[in-house]
């Protein structure tokens, strides 16, 4: 890849998985390694451009301010006053579920996120907006994300 990012510091990817309280899939971590996102207020255009559906990869600490919102709104069907969550992962929820992690967000306001909930599906790549609530989009996980960048960048040269 010819494009590269700071990595994610050790020390707020640590603070974010203190916050969240679950264990994050390896493949998330892999994530914030190779890049720590951006700061969406002042990002170019090139990076609008990398995640398909014009998400933009969110830093740790950006991921841990919108976590910190969304997760004011647990989704009753769902999550309960203990911390545990009666749906499992890649299930719908409105507004939206505290064990759904965001690691993108668009233009238009969307978030991106990863689904820490149990279930065959730990992992999944969620869409939310506020009116729908939270989603199924059509990655299985931030590796498929991750492989998709990289074609495009491949394809670029
Ligand atoms: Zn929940």
């Amino acid at each position: 890849m010819e494009a590269t990012w700071p990595p994610a510091l050790a020390e707020h990817l640590e603070r974010l998985q203190t916050r969240v309280g679950l264990e994050f899939p390896p493949e998330l971590l892999t994530w914030w390694t190779l890049m720590d996102g951006f700061d969406d207020h002042g990002a170019g255009n090139r990076s609008v451009e990398l995640i398909p559906k014009g998400y933009l990869p969110l830093s740790v600490a950006r991921a841990e301010e919108e976590y910190a919102r969304q997760s004011q709104y647990p989704d009753p069907g769902c999550c309960t006053p203990e911390g545990t969550h009666r749906k499992q992962a890649g299930a719908d929820g409105f507004p939206y579920c505290t064990a759904v992690l965001p690691i993108g967000r668009a233009i238009d306001g969307g978030l991106l996120c990863v689904d820490l909930r149990q279930g065959e599906r730990h992992g999944v790549v969620m869409e939310w907006y506020a009116s729908e609530g939270i989603y199924d989009s059509d990655w299985a996980s931030v590796t498929e994300i991750l492989d998709e960048i990289a074609e495009r960048l491949d394809s670029e040269q």
